[in-house]
């Protein structure tokens, strides 16, 4: 278990606790899994981002999607969002030399890297076909 996660208060340890186990999710996503209002999913969610315990991606909408920020246990990776459902999926983590191939780009000191790829999930392409 990660260790982000201990010495949460309840409710933001329920959501650490789903995220840990089900990979990245959307507030709605989490609020049908913790029976709290909408607000307090907000809430959680928020103080949890400044605490550092997750991390926040948008999709073209605005929406986010939420996952536990761990190096160890979570670490740096491109995240796939699909044009029709909007949904937010995580990639494998980039390796060390991808990571170096990347700093090459700037000469800016990098701390952080956000890589977005778009397109159709497999799912939407499924439904795509049989609806033809
Ligand atoms: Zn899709
Ligand atoms: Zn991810």
């Amino acid at each position: 278990m990660c260790e982000k996660i201990i010495n949460l208060k309840k409710t933001e340890y329920s959501i650490a606790l789903l995220l840990s186990q089900n990979g990245i999710m959307s507030a709605k996503e989490l609020q049908g899994k913790i029976k709290v209002d909408k607000a307090t999913i907000y809430r959680n969610l928020k103080n949890l981002i400044k605490k550092g315990t997750i991390r926040e991606i948008k999709n073209s909408e605005g929406i986010g999607f939420y996952e536990i920020s761990c190096k160890i246990h979570n670490p740096i990776h491109p995240h796939f969002e699909c044009k029709i459902c909007k949904k937010i999926y995580c990639l494998e983590p980039l390796k060390a030399e991808d990571v170096i191939a990347l700093s090459n780009y700037t000469q800016n000191e990098i701390n952080e890297i956000e890589i977005k790829l778009k397109g159709i999930c497999n799912e939407c392409k499924k439904t795509d076909t049989s609806n033809i």
